[in-house]
């Protein structure tokens, strides 16, 4: 049996070769091009404005998605979380969410089946690395999202499961098809990474108009490389000014993630020391507070030292924001995707 030709991902011109090739009027292919991308229609059935007989070509044809939402919750927050199940059967979660009670729409995607980054308190990085997400799989999590609740996400994280920087084209491609076919704005989306040091710069040379956040988690080397492994590898004195070299080359500002956890980054001295590394670095400041489950080694913060810690970093001049906690009663919470279902 052929392979469907799968609609979601594809760009017009790539359904104009479809229809053309099944002796249909490439015309229709903007209609089912409107009907994937700004309406995200449930099924071919509802692209009411094509004749039966185009429709019935494209059940016969055409499969919407290569993945396919297995289970979906809701946390008494309104925060859900989607489970897809994968062609190969391996599975990948993606998070909706409502951000500062602004009438934005949030939804936090994955790039890769697990991660091999293996960050000491990260739920994902006990499931391992199994593989890199192709661009279809991580657009149509967006797709699905958007007909399963039939709401239009207005922004995108790339901060589900996985290393966006280590999936580098399939991330590139698919921020492409979410600002020309979605239509979500560049300065929407956010990519967040542990600090792969050659694709930031990698990053640094495109046009990439969207927010980079970096997932620096501790003040200083010795600290980052106890919780992340990654630090080993690219320094924190460098990863600070290869981040410096990528504002200078952008323009723009980066967004500095910090996971406080208690007794290990979350002193009155760490405050300070991560002020003083940051401080000539063009960057705004997100405190994520510790995520706990059953199995998480670490814990979450007192109040205070969160406000103490909110205060430092104030003072030294940086706009900080603090991170609340979503979905954590449905394990929804940053760094708590971990596919409780495994292949
Ligand atoms: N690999 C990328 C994308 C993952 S984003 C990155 O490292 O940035 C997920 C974010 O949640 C990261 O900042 C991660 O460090 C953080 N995180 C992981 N476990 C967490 C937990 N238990 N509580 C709060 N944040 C956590």
């Amino acid at each position: 049996m052929s392979e469907k030709f799968i609609l979601v991902g594809k760009s017009l011109k790539e359904i104009e070769e479809f229809m053309l090739n099944n002796e249909q009027s490439k015309f229709r292919a903007k209609q089912i091009y409107n009907w994937l991308y700004l309406k995200s229609v449930k099924d071919i059935d509802s692209m009411t404005d094509l004749s039966l007989s185009t429709r019935e070509l494209l059940k016969q044809k055409t499969e919407l998605c290569s993945i396919s939402i297995k289970e979906k919750q809701i946390s008494k927050d309104g925060t859900m979380k989607f489970l897809f199940e994968l062609k190969d059967g391996n599975f990948a979660e993606a998070v909706l969410m409502r951000f500062d009670n602004r009438a934005n729409l949030t939804a936090c995607i994955s790039t890769q089946v697990g991660c091999p980054m293996g960050c000491s308190f990260c739920a994902t990085a006990k499931l391992g690395f199994v593989r890199n997400l192709d661009t279809d799989e991580i657009i149509q999590q967006i797709f699905l999202i958007q007909a399963d609740t039939g709401l239009k996400v207005t922004n995108i994280v790339y901060m589900g499961q996985g290393e966006p920087l280590l999936n580098f084209d399939n991330l590139i491609n698919s921020i492409k098809i979410f600002r020309e076919q979605f239509q979500v704005g560049a300065r929407r989306i956010t990519v967040s990474t542990c600090g792969i040091i050659p694709q930031i710069n990698k990053l640094a040379e495109l046009d990439f108009q969207s927010t980079l956040a970096i997932s620096l988690h501790a003040p200083n080397q010795e600290k980052r490389a106890e919780i992340m492994p990654v630090a080993k590898k690219y320094k924190f004195d460098e990863l600070i000014s290869t981040l410096k070299k990528y504002t200078e080359k952008t323009g723009r500002r980066v967004t500095v993630e910090y996971v406080l956890m208690k007794d290990v980054n979350d002193s009155l001295n760490d405050a300070k020391e991560l002020a003083l590394s940051i401080l000539k670095l063009k960057s705004n400041v997100n405190l994520i507070v510790y995520n706990q489950n059953e199995k998480s080694p670490y814990k979450k913060p007192t109040k205070e030292a969160i406000q103490k810690f909110k205060y430092i970093l104030e003072a030294s001049g940086k706009k900080v924001t603090i991170r609340l906690e979503r979905g954590a009663d449905i394990d929804a919470a940053c760094g708590q995707l971990s596919s409780k279902m495994k292949k």
